[in-house]
């Protein structure tokens, strides 16, 4: 499912509430915010104190500081929906009379909202709007004039934060003594309070916003490490290119393949760096004498430095000096000394798209309207999928990583190619040429075994015309993201969900975040019978398929 036909549900809408008299208000400053468009917040709990079942205007109590926190980003241009499961219309408990009268009474204590977005069932009716379902979000994102990935989700239970990641929308869980704590585990963003999301989601929006531009001649961007990081810097990079009119990107062995695919990028320089490889060589100084020469020869006016939260861009910044290059910006917590010329600072749980955006912001770079924030890849770099493969529409399990730690155990996956074939779904089983033995005894049960058969181009092809990809935190998450097709992630919680999990891409995240693993950074499971994934419920695959709509047979 591509970005821009994000929108299925059309069998059962939610009852839109939407004031006809509301027309010209929020009118966007220019040029367009890069991430987001408009905030959806959920009713009970995180507007208002929950009164179970309430149908009486004279019950309304605003949350602290919600006043005041929604003048914020009512200022700040955005638009704002609420977004609320009332099911006590199903079973009668209030009439839609009485719904409304409590709307009138929120607005009149919180302000206006542009829209009203309201599923009247009960979880027995099966509709596609009830969250964890993503139709209230879809639906408002339609209502406010954008789209579901241009809205940020702010709510007080899981069933929120399901309905804002099915979507393909951000979400931020603003807990409450009723909000269970693996419904806060399993979110990749938590705010204290209201006041507190309000805060961070207005500093995410300005953080990757330039204060101010400075033309480059050519550009030296560096993203070492694996595919997976290489493609969620890819935003970060067609910022650069947007501002440069040349981009040179230095990357490592490992990302090379993924780097052949990002767009903006005009020339590549692959070289290991001993101080971001996770099993590094020793260091050889005439190979950073040769590698320093050839970075001076590029000529670069400025150098931006992306890495992860836990690499230090410092002594390839030192390398950079000696090359003579006098504009380099990274992220650093640690001093530079004379090092870096911008010395970028970002707060932990920003997903790294986003992260590695701020210090393009940071050096002077912005995506040019019209061009989202969204992981992509060049489609000439994408060769044409195998024929042999039939129509499109399969689901596609990978169920390997570079990472043990981060792999769906082979046993489990075998179970889920098996509910998903009895589910009616066609298979497809992904691995690279190392995986082979596990994807032949995983597509054993029931799939289509592919293993090996794809360089990474390859399977993105085969990732793009697939209705849903069933894969752990690695590299063809990624690639699925950038294909725009919808994500069951089964998430070792090794590193957050937040910085890592799949990006603007509708998902379901699935397995244990509380597991004893979580942000241990481990490369091989630290813990006996890897328990964050191995308790996966191959029936939790089959529903999570369902909320995104992908059905059995392929059609969607
Ligand atoms: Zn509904």
């Amino acid at each position: 499912m591509r970005q821009d036909q994000e929108d299925p549900y059309q069998r059962r809408s939610a009852q839109v509430y939407a004031a006809a008299d509301r027309a010209g208000s929020g009118s966007v400053a220019s040029p367009r915010p890069v991430l987001y468009d408009a905030v959806l917040l959920d009713r009970d709990g995180t507007l208002i104190e929950d009164v179970p079942y309430n149908g009486d205007p004279e019950k309304v109590r605003p949350v602290a500081g919600a006043r005041a926190a929604l003048d914020r980003l009512r200022a700040a241009g955005l638009r704002l929906a609420v977004v609320t499961n009332q099911s006590g219309l199903a079973r009668g408990y209030f009439t839609g009379e009485q719904m409304r009268a409590v709307h009138a009474r929120v607005e009149e204590l919180l302000g206006r909202f542009d829209a009203w977005l309201v599923c009247p069932h009960d979880d027995a009716d099966g509709c596609d709007c009830r969250k964890p379902a993503p139709g209230l979000v879809y639906a408002a994102a339609r209502e406010l004039g954008t789209t579901a990935s241009r809205c940020v989700l702010v709510g007080d239970i899981g069933r929120d934060i399901g309905a804002a990641l099915a979507a393909g929308a951000a979400g931020v869980l603003v807990p409450t003594p009723v909000t269970r704590p693996e419904e806060v585990a399993a979110a990749g963003w938590v705010a204290t309070d209201l006041p507190a999301a309000v805060a961070e989601i207005l500093r995410r929006q300005q953080a990757v916003q330039p204060s101010t531009t400075a033309p480059v001649r050519t550009a030296l961007v560096v993203r070492s490490d694996s595919a997976g990081d290489v493609l969620v810097t890819g935003p970060a990079i067609r910022a650069v290119a947007a501002g440069a009119e040349r981009v040179v990107l230095l990357c490592g062995p490992r990302g090379r393949a993924a780097a052949n695919l990002l767009p903006g990028v005009d020339e590549i320089i692959e070289h290991p760096l001993p101080w971001i490889d996770p099993t590094p060589g020793p260091v050889d100084p005439d190979a950073m004498r040769s590698l320093t020469a050839r970075l001076g020869a590029v000529g670069a006016d400025q150098a931006v430095v992306f890495t992860s939260f836990h690499q230090s861009a410092l002594p390839l910044a030192l390398l950079l000096r000696m090359a003579g290059i006098d504009r380099i910006a990274a992220i650093s917590d640690d001093y530079p000394g004379s090092l870096l010329d911008i010395r970028h600072r970002v707060p932990v749980g920003v997903p790294e798209p986003e992260r590695a955006l701020s210090l393009a912001a940071a050096a002077g770079h912005r995506l040019p309207d019209g061009d989202e924030p969204v992981l992509r890849l060049r489609p000439d770099a994408v060769p044409p999928r195998p024929a042999d493969l039939g129509d499109p529409g399969y689901v596609v399990l990978h169920p390997g990583s570079d990472a043990s730690s981060r792999a769906c155990p082979p046993e489990v996956a075998t179970r889920i190619v098996g509910a998903l074939t009895d589910a009616g779904h066609r298979v497809l089983v992904t691995g690279g040429p190392d995986e082979r033995a596990v994807t032949a005894r995983v597509a054993a049960a029931g799939g289509t075994d592919l293993g090996g058969r794809t360089d990474l181009a390859g399977l993105a092809a085969i990732l793009a015309d697939a209705s849903a990809v069933v894969v752990g935190n690695t590299g063809p998450a990624h690639l699925a993201a950038a294909a725009g097709v919808p994500v069951v992630s089964l998430f070792a919680p090794t590193v957050p969900f937040g910085q890592w999990g799949p990006y603007r891409v509708p998902t379901v995240r699935l397995g244990d975040a509380a597991a004893p693993c979580r942000d241990t950074r481990a490369a091989s499971c630290p813990v006996p019978g890897h328990p964050c994934l191995s308790g996966v419920d191959p029936d939790e695959v089959v529903d999570a398929l369902r909320t995104l709509a992908v059905s059995g047979g392929g059609s969607r």
